[in-house]
């Protein structure tokens, strides 16, 4: 798989089981759909953090056309907007794949701050994640980062797996180019 942005080979990343492929140039990431890892996660779903305001409201999202392509599919991406946030992450239709330019990770991060819904999330993360940290030997400041990866990476699943008919509806329902 190439990498939406500058063509470039993605890499293979794996952090406690959770398999990321990441662009070695551009630091852009890309998730993808893992039914499996969903399945198995699922008990999590109804969980309060689930409640945090990011990506609750169908009518607040925007989708329009973008020139990046799924790395997966070869086929356009679509990117995804969401109320008053500067939050901005890229959409495959058909994969359900999610593309994130290099920063946009930590924009998602600054909006949840300045909502005040970053706690949650954090101490959710940190309450699920409790036995990774069993054998990290890293930095701390290296441990925060990673928990708010993990936050993110949960949040994206989740909000775009129950979100995800919104957003195909939009995508269907855009102006033909
Ligand atoms: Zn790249
Ligand atoms: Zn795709």
């Amino acid at each position: 798989m190439n990498c939406p942005s500058c063509d470039t080979t993605l890499e293979k990343a794996l952090l406690a089981n959770v398999e990321v492929d990441y662009c070695a140039r551009c630091y852009g990431l890309w998730f993808e759909e893992n039914e499996l890892q969903w399945a198995k996660d699922s008990e999590d779903r109804d969980l309060r953090w689930l409640d945090i305001d990011l990506w609750k409201h169908p009518e607040q999202f925007r989708v329009d056309y973008d020139t990046k392509m799924c790395p997966k599919d070869r086929l356009p991406l679509y990117e995804v907007c969401y109320g008053d946030s500067v939050v901005k992450v890229d959409v495959c239709n058909i994969c359900k794949g999610i593309w994130l330019d290099r920063g946009e990770f930590k924009e998602i991060i600054e909006y949840l701050k300045q909502k005040e819904q970053h706690e949650i999330l954090h101490h959710y993360a940190k309450n699920a994640l409790a036995e990774i940290w069993e054998v990290f030997s890293g930095p701390e400041m290296l441990k925060e980062e990673l928990l708010d990866f993990f936050t993110i990476l949960k949040l994206l699943k989740y909000k775009f797996a129950t979100q995800h008919p919104v957003i195909a509806k939009a995508i269907l329902s855009l102006p033909k180019l």
